[in-house]
């Protein structure tokens, strides 16, 4: 099916669906899940979504006209991971974009609680976000003593807990320190 895009093409780009799983709540909150105005369509054409709401711009080919869905809705649930990936953002996510030591938003980074100079892993519960000083002033020290130690002690966060989390921080909303950090889901090498 070819569709004759009326309205030029960037207003349509700025028109993503909100998606939904059957139970009504967002496939994944942080980042929020969205899919292109293509990606919505198709998926309605396979039967897969149910429209929820419509944003008020139509395409059309020659034989039929439709309404742009602004949100849509799975039609079968998709159980939620259990355990969330390990992913830089992911991590920034459980400490809230906060430096554990300092307690500062700017600058971040990561650091190994336990240095993996000294046998410390690449893994949930032993990175957590640092700022670049914090980091820099830590360097190779074991999790002792004061400025050492981070205020939250990583762990493995639940789907939930990031959902918690991510709530806090409005959609769209993009940290500068954020930036250097789009590949958010690229897997943590160990
Ligand atoms: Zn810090």
């Amino acid at each position: 099916m070819t569709i004759a895009v009326k309205p030029d093409a960037c207003k349509l780009d700025a028109c993503p669906a909100l998606v939904l799983n059957a139970d009504y709540r967002p496939l994944s909150y942080y980042p929020l899940s969205l899919w292109s105005w293509q990606d919505a369509i198709k998926a309605v054409f396979l039967d897969r979504v149910n429209i929820v709401a419509e944003y008020d711009m139509q395409v059309h080919s020659p034989s039929f006209a439709m309404s742009l869905p602004s949100v849509i809705c799975l039609k079968s649930y998709v159980k939620p991971l259990r355990a969330p990936a390990f992913t830089r953002f992911n991590v920034f996510l459980r400490d809230n974009f906060e430096c554990q030591y300092c307690g500062s938003a700017e600058d971040l980074t990561f650091d190994h609680v336990v240095p993996r100079s000294k046998g410390g892993l690449t893994e949930w519960k032993n990175v957590c976000a640092a700022c670049s000083p914090c980091n820099v002033r830590k360097a190779n020290k074991l999790p002792k003593g004061a400025g050492n130690v981070p205020r939250q002690w990583p762990y493995v966060p639940s789907v939930e807990d990031l959902n918690r989390n991510g709530r806090k921080f409005p959609p769209n909303y993009l940290h500068e320190s954020w930036m250097d950090f789009l590949y958010w889901d690229s897997e943590l090498q160990p």
